[in-house]
């Protein structure tokens, strides 16, 4: 993927996200205090009209600026957590132009490092963390016993979906839903639920 196809890939996400205002609403509502959607969709939104510039930069430019964006415009835990991933993984992409599936893979399980250092958590405690942590490490998996590339994508999305489902029946550790009497016990996570949603638009552009 080039600047320009990353972009592409963030306008579909947008797209995604904007067609599920309710269901996530609905479940930031249930575990948390509602906002999860309107900060994801604000923070979309600002990448969207900020495409002609972000397409036309270096690769590790765009990624710094995408997480400098969502910091600035994304209120809630969200922001602070995509806005660290996004800065985090510029650092590792360096001078390279071109994400190609190996670095795609660096680039993810950089991100989930950066997300659960700022957050201080782990899998199991019921956040983002959830969906995007099963799915770098079976498509890391994947990559090392050198199946193809499509193949390792199946295995990227399989592993979000699956561990967005798993948030179901967790009780949370971290997040607002820690907070709730039942700890949001018998309904998904909202930012497993957004997180998966990424993950699977970005495994659809490129298959
Ligand atoms: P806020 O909780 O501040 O209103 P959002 O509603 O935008 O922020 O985001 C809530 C989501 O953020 C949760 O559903 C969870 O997935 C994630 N989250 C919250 N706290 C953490 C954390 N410490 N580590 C990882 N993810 C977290
Ligand atoms: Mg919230
Ligand atoms: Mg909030």
């Amino acid at each position: 993927m080039t600047s320009k196809d990353y972009i592409e890939y963030i306008e579909l996400v947008t797209k995604k996200i904007e067609e599920n205002k309710d269901y996530v609403t609905e479940l930031d509502s249930i575990t948390g205090d509602g906002d999860h959607w309107a900060n994801m969709n604000m923070g979309f939104q600002k990448l969207v009209e900020s495409k002609e510039e972000l397409s036309a930069m270096k690769l590790s430019d765009m990624f710094k600026k995408i997480g400098m964006l969502i910091m600035s415009t994304v209120g809630g835990s969200s922001g602070v957590l995509y806005g660290s991933a996004y800065i985090n993984a510029s650092k590792i992409i360096g001078d390279r132009e071109y994400l190609d599936i190996k670095l795609l893979c660096d680039v993810l399980e950089e991100e989930l490092n950066a997300i659960m250092k700022r957050g201080n958590a782990k899998p199991g405690f019921k956040t983002m963390i959830d969906s995007l942590y099963p799915a770098v490490n079976r498509f890391k998996l994947a990559l090392e016993k050198d199946l193809d590339e499509s193949t390792a994508l199946r295995e990227l999305k399989q592993g979000a979906i699956d561990g967005m489902n798993s948030t179901k029946d967790m009780e949370a550790i971290r997040g607002r839903a820690f907070y709730q009497a039942n700890k949001g016990v018998g309904h998904l996570d909202p930012g497993a639920v957004t997180m998966c949603y990424q993950i699977e638009v970005l495994v659809d552009y490129l298959l």
